[in-house]
């Protein structure tokens, strides 16, 4: 299962748009990306890249949930309960010999792949669709996670290691006085990017759960220099080193709240080899785009899904809003039974997700994925003074610029927007107007005419 069987695949369905203009990597492609994964967010082909004759460059694959589901194969709760069955039970990859990924094997040139500086203050061309994989020291703990990666030059990357797994593993080798040695795959199918930017607990490996997701057909290839496993269906992968003692500045750089993050001293990443198909494509991803959203996001909004429905009858849907940066604020609507229900929910969904900020409850007659009748849920079910949760001083997200970025310590908000059960229900119910069919017919007949004119 490659990136490329997937984009066959919605190509199919008319998705896509190919932009034959030269287009250079250099804040160009972003603007554009930008653009275009506001409305309609079609996946983005570039392929005139300039100063690139021979490489494409792909933008906004998982740009909408819709396509994000598709390629996982499956809709609506389902696909909660099967990232949740693929991180209780991964299942391990075979691997292979060979593979298109290794056409090519060359000295590393960065400065030869397109990489985006996406916006004018970031530091400089960031890689942020890669799949870093690693292992233990004795091999026994494999780690896939996603991190961004600033060029440095030609042979070195900045790395942003927040204190989690990959951070574990480098702390690991530093204590053997060795450096860690890492895959970067770039141009690996969604179900990967979305099991690394899961997380299971340390020592569950992101591949088996990505296997998982793709029922068996995930193949893991070895490096060529280094004792390290990729996606062999990877469009390009960079082999390196994670230095235990060099690092560089790092940042700034737009994260997933669209705001610059701090420039902060981070480990180098030296790279020794490269392997690639002949024409790779070179995965585009927008930070703070819709696809960076999507593929953070629904891991959590699993671990919610599963949290929250431990404690009430049963969730009906749960989305980490666009608006939320698709990581500050859930919504989730319950099937309410008992008054306190939603409280539960709320305390259930802070502590399942620990980067979440504000969470909404609202009932099940309301679409959680609609802004506007969110908001009406609040004006019309929710009073301050007995709806509402405040702790304050726990940690949240370090990307949240009214948090304090250096611990992520912040304030949390639950609002519970259910109706209160000591009402009769018809008092909180939206007016309806019967439709008859005549009715309907007469508005069938209008619509055509409004649409001719
Ligand atoms: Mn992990």
């Amino acid at each position: 299962m490659s990136l490329r069987d997937f984009l066959e695949q919605v190509e199919k369905n008319g998705e896509v748009i190919h932009v034959e203009d030269e287009v250079s990597p250099d804040l160009e492609a972003s603007a554009i990306l930008q653009i275009f994964s506001r409305s309609e967010s079609p996946i983005i082909f570039f392929d005139n890249v300039r100063g690139y004759k021979d490489t494409k460059i792909v933008g906004n694959i998982c740009g909408t949930r819709k396509r994000l589901y598709m390629a996982l194969g499956i809709t609506g709760n389902k696909i909660y309960e099967k990232i949740i069955e693929a991180m209780n039970k991964p299942l391990e990859p075979s691997i292979v010999e060979d593979s298109p990924v290794k056409e090519v094997s060359e000295e590393p040139r960065l400065s030869r792949i397109p990489i985006l500086r996406h916006f004018e203050r970031d530091a400089g061309p960031y890689i942020t669709s890669a799949v870093v994989s690693a292992r233990s020291p004795d091999k026994r703990i494999e780690n896939v996670s996603i991190h961004r990666l600033l060029v440095l030059d030609d042979r070195r990357l900045a790395i942003r290691l927040v204190p989690r797994h990959l951070f574990k593993l480098w702390s690991m080798a530093k204590e053997n006085d060795k450096d860690l040695d890492i895959a970067i795959s770039i141009g690996v199918h969604p179900a990967v990017l979305l099991a690394a930017a899961s997380s299971p607990p340390f020592g569950v490996s992101e591949f088996g759960v990505a296997n998982r997701l793709l029922e068996g057909r995930l193949k893991l290839i070895r490096c060529e220099e280094i004792d390290v496993y990729a996606p062999a269906e990877s469009e390009i992968i960079l082999e390196g080193r994670i230095s235990r003692n060099k690092v560089a500045p790092e940042g700034p750089f737009v994260d997933i709240t669209g705001t610059y993050d701090a420039q902060r001293l981070q480990p180098v990443v030296e790279i020794i080899r490269v392997m690639r198909r002949e024409k790779y494509l070179y995965h585009a991803l927008l930070p703070g785009g819709p696809e960076h959203k999507l593929l953070m996001g629904l891991p959590r909004e699993a671990a919610i899904y599963e949290a929250v429905s431990k404690v009430v009858p049963k969730v009906k849907a749960v989305n980490l809003t666009m608006g939320g940066c698709g990581w500050l604020h859930a919504v989730i609507s319950i099937e309410k039974q008992v008054e306190g229900d939603s409280k539960n929910a709320i305390l259930a969904a802070l502590s399942a997700h620990p980067s979440l900020k504000h969470v909404v409850v609202i009932d099940d007659d309301i679409d959680a994925f609609n802004p506007e009748e969110v908001e009406w849920a609040i004006a019309t079910r929710f009073q301050a003074d007995e709806d509402l949760i405040m702790v304050c001083n726990v940690r949240g997200s370090t990307l949240d610029p009214s948090a304090d970025m250096e611990t992520g310590l912040t304030t949390k908000v639950g609002l519970d927007a259910t109706r209160p059960l000591k009402y009769p229900k018809e008092r909180f119910e939206r007016a309806r107007i019967p439709m008859t069919s005549r009715v309907m017919s007469i508005i069938e007949k209008l619509k055509k005419s409004v649409s001719s004119n």
